[in-house]
């Protein structure tokens, strides 16, 4: 564990601008700086870094943060390898809590096993470069499939010789852990050469830590498994690597599409073809946690199939966890005989990416199309077809979504639309009944219940969609002002912050708002004056929920501040800066909240009022409502009059 001494070191030092820099071309506009987003693909900036704030906004697809959110949202990295990340930008020493004996081992253990592949990894690739057998043998297999020097070397490539203990003799002589070779199944267990006369594909993790390898046979002999990988290891999961991603992650986020290809080799071949955004579920079919990984980048799907129809057929029902994470999925059929790899080197560059654009199919029609040709006239069959199309169509958690879908899948299959609508409701109610009965969350039917079913005959929901209730947009209002000004000075001479002002006027307000993101906001702020520590933003853009986080950094950039950025405030002119005016515009945020709780209050009091008959026992309570009410009235009055509202 990190010190929390440490992690303030951290969040101290680090600048937006130098971050940010460190990715993106940034210029100076204003008192701010503007580049190109790197989180979506734009040809005029609207990506902004603000140094004094210490933020970065971007008006595009509205993405923002602190430095340690920048990086998280960059590298996909949690919180922790965010800072570790920063740590090492800014030459900062970690100051870690003990660790226990076991977590020591456990993390020494760790290191060195990524020491060893990194080893067994340049070996291979001395093998490969430089001698003979390398040479003639696996340089010589690489060039034949097109692969130039440049390639190979970005993708680490290497070659295992064909002897009984080369790698075995190295590793003792770097004097590494035998036990540990073994474990990464570099050593076999009988104390020789795992990998021999093989090229050697390593398996690099999404930071590049080498995990494994994948090695490739090139002998025809049908008796040698073509590819044989590393085994599970400590640091080696094949559910959760997906081959290629660390070179394709950032294409990927920049075309918003994840295409995903069988082998190594076609991995490469397209990279090599400038087609970067492309990976591989490398030894394994397409497993909930590659899944997952893709899904930190992109929610598109590109399947890239070779083969016979038969074979496409049988890795569909594998696919219906693609929908259930609620991704889209397009599917690409090549033509027989060819795969990735060879169909990009007889087409080039620009047909094969055009190819994919004409022929790429969704899943679901692609998925109805072929059952219903099997099928036949058969209608049995075409029953079964039936049954297996809305069981995928029922994993996809998006109710708009699953709708427009039944409604193509009708038409295709020619059947009453409200036929395939309880077909699939059965589905759903079925998926619920056994989460409920295992208790194990399956993340498709998260926040699904009841209410959450198609209606038959009904058009797709238009409702959900949540608009804010007005509390809610007048508490936000107040809370904004106190992320953006509580540091400024609400009573200089009495040194009365704007954070103490907001929260002595919300204070018996805040166990009743409505926003939950807003009353943590005020919670937090409620701490720190406790506390007495000084108020600033930093809390809460740096806060570990991610919506504090994104209210913050919605506040700090204001729409208005934007205009100024632009330089076409003209629109705005009418508008008073709120920086100039955060005075008044708090004191009316809050009075205009005040002012709705009040007149709540009014009502529920005069409410009860009508209920109570004064004549009898309870003509104290009565009279004392009474005179609630009244002063209620009367603040309520006061307050609408400041606010220039008239009350009826
Ligand atoms: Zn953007």
């Amino acid at each position: 564990m990190v010190t929390r001494k440490s992690i303030e070191e951290v969040l101290s030092a680090a600048k937006i601008e130098e971050v940010v820099g460190d990715y993106v071309n940034l210029r100076r506009r204003g008192v701010n700086l503007i580049g190109l987003c790197p989180f979506h693909d734009e040809k005029t900036p609207s990506f902004t870094v603000s140094p004094a704030k210490n933020i970065y906004k971007c008006f595009g697809c509205s993405k923002g943060g602190d430095p340690v959110g920048f990086v998280m949202e960059h590298e996909s990295f949690n919180y922790i390898e965010a800072i570790r990340y920063l740590a090492q930008r800014y030459n900062i020493t970690l100051e870690e809590t003990q660790l226990t004996d076991k977590e020591k081992e456990l993390r020494t253990v760790v290191d060195s096993l990524y020491i060893i592949n990194t080893i067994g990894k340049d070996h291979f690739s001395k093998n490969l470069w430089e001698r003979q057998e390398g040479k003639n043998i696996g340089l010589a297999y690489f060039k034949e499939r097109g692969f130039r020097d440049f390639i190979i070397n970005k993708f680490e490539l290497g070659y295992a010789l064909d002897e009984r203990d080369d790698f075995t003799e190295h590793a003792h002589k770097k004097q590494l852990n035998t036990e540990l070779c073994k474990s990464l199944g570099l050593i076999s267990s009988s104390g020789h050469d795992f990998f021999k006369a093989r090229v050697m594909f390593p398996i690099h993790g999404i930071s590049g830590k080498i995990l494994g390898f994948g090695g490739r046979t090139l002998s025809s002999d049908k008796k040698i498994p073509k590819y044989i990988n590393s085994p599970e290891s400590e640091i080696y999961n094949k559910r959760n690597v997906l081959y290629g991603l660390y070179f394709a992650k950032e294409a990927i986020r920049k075309h918003d599409e994840c295409i995903l290809v069988e082998g190594y080799t076609d991995v490469i071949s397209l990279h090599q073809g400038e087609i970067q955004h492309v990976v591989a579920a490398s030894g394994t079919s397409l497993t909930t946690e590659q899944i997952k990984l893709i899904k930190r980048y992109t929610s598109n799907i590109k399947i890239i199939f070779d083969g016979d129809a038969a074979g496409v057929k049988a890795s569909l029902r594998g696919l219906d966890m693609v929908l259930e994470a609620d991704m889209n999925v397009k599917l690409v059929l090549l033509p027989d005989n060819d795969d990735p790899d060879s169909f990009l080197s007889k087409m080039g560059t620009e047909k094969f990416t055009a190819f994919l654009k004409e022929n790429e199919e969704d899943f679901v029609f692609f998925k109805t199309r072929v059952l219903l040709e099997d099928s036949g006239k058969d209608p049995i069959k075409k029953a079964g077809a039936l049954k297996n199309i809305v069981e995928s169509i029922s994993k996809i958690s998006d109710a708009i979504k699953r709708s427009l879908y039944i409604r193509q899948c009708s038409i295709m299959l020619d059947m009453d639309e409200s036929l395939l609508v309880r077909e699939t409701n059965k589905y759903i109610k079925e998926a619920i009944r056994k989460k409920n009965m295992d208790g194990t969350g399956r993340p498709a039917f998260e926040g699904q219940d009841e209410g959450d079913w198609i209606t038959e005959k009904k058009a797709p929901r238009q409702d959900d969609y949540v608009p804010l209730t007005t509390d809610e947009v007048q508490e936000r209002a107040v809370a904004q002002i106190l992320v953006r000004f509580g540091h400024e000075w609400f009573d200089e001479a009495n040194q009365i912050h704007m954070a103490n002002h907001i929260i002595e006027e919300m204070e018996d307000v805040i166990p009743f708002l409505e926003d939950v993101v807003c009353q943590q906001i005020f919670s937090l702020t409620q701490d720190i004056i406790e506390k007495n520590e000084t108020f600033h933003h930093q809390v809460f853009i740096g806060h570990e929920d991610e919506f504090v986080r994104k209210f913050a950094v919605d506040a700090l950039s204001y729409p208005y501040e934007y205009a100024n950025w632009e330089k076409k405030g003209m629109l705005l002119q009418t508008q008073k800066m709120p920086d100039e005016n955060y005075l008044r515009e708090s004191q009316n945020a809050i009075l205009r909240l005040k002012l709705k709780k009040a007149n709540r209050s009014i009502a529920a009091i005069e409410k009860e009022l009508m209920t109570m008959h004064p004549e009898n026992h309870d003509a104290d309570e009565y009279m004392l409502q009474i005179k609630v009410l009244q002063a209620l009235k009367k603040e309520r009055n006061e307050m609408a009059a400041y606010l220039g509202t008239v009350i009826l």
